[in-house]
């Protein structure tokens, strides 16, 4: 069988733990023996993190941008029971905020949706996606306890002098404070990858904030989603039938429920962070979560929304069998895959890209499937295989 070449290379961000097994195992399995892999390789395992003094992380951000595409293996975010683990110069920083400070932009998620798991949501038919603006609010606040009685205001001074201020409270008492900034750079960007997506996938884009009560942090979100919608997609939303829709956040909230899902939901940081393990557990795991950065200027990373599943990688260590899921890191890399192909008009890598997905929840649908999704399944032919036999099943079927 000739091997599908590749034109341009992906950047290939190998991680930790179980996932980095999966990821060896995935390449071995399931890609080498159709492709000829083209990858510029950046080995984002702690201990290389740690030998590079966190360098190799920046550099495969920089790769991503000169490549465009990425695919990247979970990774681990030290603590300090890591440090002593691993034996850590430095208690690193989180690579995967490492990696969207230099290529901004907005995290997609979207569940991978196979007969047999059911939504806990009755109504759910097709995949919600959520995008998590990935910039500012609380993960950049300031926060202070106020000790006892006083008073706390909120300045801003132009750099040319002048100052507005504002009293945020009066306190008779001990309390709390907190202040935090967007920047209308990134919510623009944050905007225009919403909108894009949404063009790309033919789906309807929802958002909503609180700007019944935030009149001006969250107000101004609203307003320059609207101005970009009106000045630069109106008339691309209209052409592709497809509806940009705004309402308060409680609102997109009951309305997503009562929904049959197939929209993109736009959400400020923290409710992204929120709803997308909402969404994810309510559509029925983690493990089925696929998510991708887009950056403003058109760079795509694919990764699984879980992380390296550190309880299954010590028992694989200790040589006992383990049924980790692969689905999330498979479609990481047929994700990254199609978009190299689309980029470079290589058509026979998208429908491999095609092909590789519909072959994995086919093989899930005929009742081979890990254990996270056995316990779950109403399927009748239920067979929970271990990590490696998911793996020889899928590729028993691409195969034929
Ligand atoms: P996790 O790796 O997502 O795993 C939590 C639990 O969810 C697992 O113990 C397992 O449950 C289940 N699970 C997750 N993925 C699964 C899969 N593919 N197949 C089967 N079951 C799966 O989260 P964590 O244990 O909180 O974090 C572990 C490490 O991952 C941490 O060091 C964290 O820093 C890192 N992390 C990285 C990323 C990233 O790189 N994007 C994201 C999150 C976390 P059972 O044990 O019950 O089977
Ligand atoms: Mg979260």
């Amino acid at each position: 069988m000739n091997k599908i070449k590749m034109i341009n290379p992906i950047v290939e961000i190998d991680g930790d733990e179980m996932t980095r097994v999966i990821w060896a195992g995935i390449k071995e399995e399931l890609l080498k023996p159709f492709i000829e892999l083209n990858t510029e390789y950046y080995d984002l395992g702690l201990k290389n993190r740690d030998l590079t003094n966190d360098q190799v992380t920046i550099d495969s951000a920089f790769a991503t941008k000169k490549h465009k595409v990425a695919v990247k293996c979970a990774t681990i975010t030290p603590n300090a029971q890591r440090v002593k683990e691993y034996e850590l110069k430095e208690m690193w920083k989180s690579p995967n905020g490492t990696i969207r400070a230099i290529l901004d932009g907005t995290v997609f998620r979207k569940p991978i949706v196979v007969k047999g798991i059911k939504p806990f949501v009755r109504t759910w038919k097709k995949p919600i996606t959520i995008a998590r603006h990935a910039y500012g609010d609380i993960y950049k606040d300031v926060e202070l306890i106020a000790n006892g009685p006083g008073e706390a205001f909120l300045s801003f001074q132009n750099t040319d002098g002048k100052e507005e201020k504002v009293m945020v409270h009066k306190f008779k008492d001990k309390g709390v404070l907190l202040g935090m900034h967007n920047l209308d750079s990134s919510i623009e960007s944050f905007a225009r990858s919403c909108f894009n997506y949404a063009l790309e996938a033919k789906e309807d884009l929802w958002f909503g904030t609180k700007d019944t009560i935030s009149k001006k942090y969250d107000h101004h979100f609203k307003d320059l989603f609207q101005e970009i919608f009106d000045n630069e997609y109106k008339s691309k939303f209209s052409d592709a039938g497809i509806e940009y829709f705004y309402t308060l956040i409680d609102d997109i909230v009951a309305r997503i429920i009562r929904s049959q899902g197939g929209m993109i939901w736009a959400c400020k940081n923290y409710d992204g962070d929120v709803m997308s393990d909402m969404v994810a557990s309510a559509f029925g795991s983690l493990a089925m979560m696929t998510s991708v950065l887009v950056s403003p200027e058109g760079y795509y990373e694919y990764e699984a929304a879980h992380g390296t599943v550190t309880k299954h990688y010590y028992q694989h260590l200790k040589g006992i069998k383990t049924s980790t899921n692969s689905m999330a890191t498979i479609f990481a890399w047929s994700g990254a895959l199609r978009k190299r192909g689309q980029i470079d008009n290589n058509f026979e890598l998208v429908n491999f890209a095609d092909k590789l997905e519909k072959t994995a929840i086919e093989t899930i649908e005929e009742g081979l499937m890990t254990k996270d999704l056995g316990l779950m399944s109403t399927l009748d032919n239920v067979k929970i295989l271990d990590t490696f036999e998911f793996l020889k099943a899928i590729r028993k079927n691409l195969e034929k």
